[in-house]
């Protein structure tokens, strides 16, 4: 069985996948450079919960988690089954970590997990399972979640984290910024920060990136696009390296950077 890599992809927003850019080509080329794995765990940014879920259903629905964009995104599918078998031992792998998680039902894929999965895995033949983020417990626990699944890889399991590497929302909107601009000042700094802090591993600085990288709270106004990136940290395991895979932006305020733990 490969050991699959751990992975953290920038989602950007929901009608990326309908215009050609940077981020949706590497996407749509980057399940063929993985390889196909027997499973899917994804931590989706917008699946946020109190406390660790999983869910748990045979045929996970759609969620059109968004408005104002084009209205095909609302017809769009992606019918890949679920894998309650496979939800239920990561709550148990979880549980033997001292995390308390637990299943839920009747909650599908939202596009922070549709998006990159129709363009890496557009078959939707492959078994997904998503798990919750938890905003208010910060970027430690998020580490701790991903230590918890990295035992997943050695069994050809994918675990992805879907966020954001920056995310100023307000900024994107009305910020005035044309989509092709280049990262203003205060975004390419926290951008290369963190890139500085994952190449030198200095994991430690990274999970206090509030009070230590230079604008942070503009770049994450709220941080559960940025808490996927440390579930994949987290599954790192023993000598592996981290790379980063892919950097683009849209309109300079959402830099779209995704890494690769092998
Ligand atoms: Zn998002």
């Amino acid at each position: 069985m490969t050991r699959f890599p751990a992975v953290f992809v920038s989602h950007g927003a929901p009608n990326l996948i309908l215009y050609e850019s940077p981020v949706r080509e590497f996407l749509a080329g980057y399940g063929d450079t993985l390889g196909r794995p027997s499973a899917i765990v994804m931590i989706s940014a917008h699946f946020v919960a109190k406390s660790p879920i999983l869910t748990g259903d045979l045929a996970p629905e759609m969620i059109y988690d968004f408005s104002g964009f084009e209205p095909e995104l609302n017809e769009m599918q992606y019918p890949a089954p679920g894998d309650p078998a496979l939800a239920q031992r990561i709550v148990d792998l979880l549980g033997n970590s001292g995390i308390e998680a637990g299943l839920v039902k009747n909650r599908g894929f939202d596009h922070g997990a549709w998006v990159p999965l129709k363009l890496m895995y557009p078959d939707a033949d492959i078994p997904v399972v998503l798990l919750s983020v938890q905003t208010h417990l910060g970027a430690a626990h998020h580490l701790d979640l991903g230590r918890a699944l990295e035992p997943l890889r050695d069994e050809g399991i994918l675990v992805i984290g879907s966020g954001s590497l920056t995310h100023n929302l307000r900024e994107f909107f009305v910020g005035g910024h044309s989509p092709d601009a280049d990262a203003p000042e205060w975004v390419a700094a926290f951008q290369d920060w963190v890139y500085g802090k994952i190449s030198g591993d200095e994991i430690e600085d990274l999970v206090d990136f509030q009070t230590q990288a230079p604008y942070a709270r503009e770049n994450h106004p709220t941080i559960e696009h940025f808490l996927p990136l440390f579930v994949a940290l987290g599954a790192s395991g023993e000598n592996s390296s981290v790379e980063r895979v892919h950097v683009s932006g849209d309109h300079g305020v959402l830099q779209l950077d995704a890494y690769q733990v092998n």
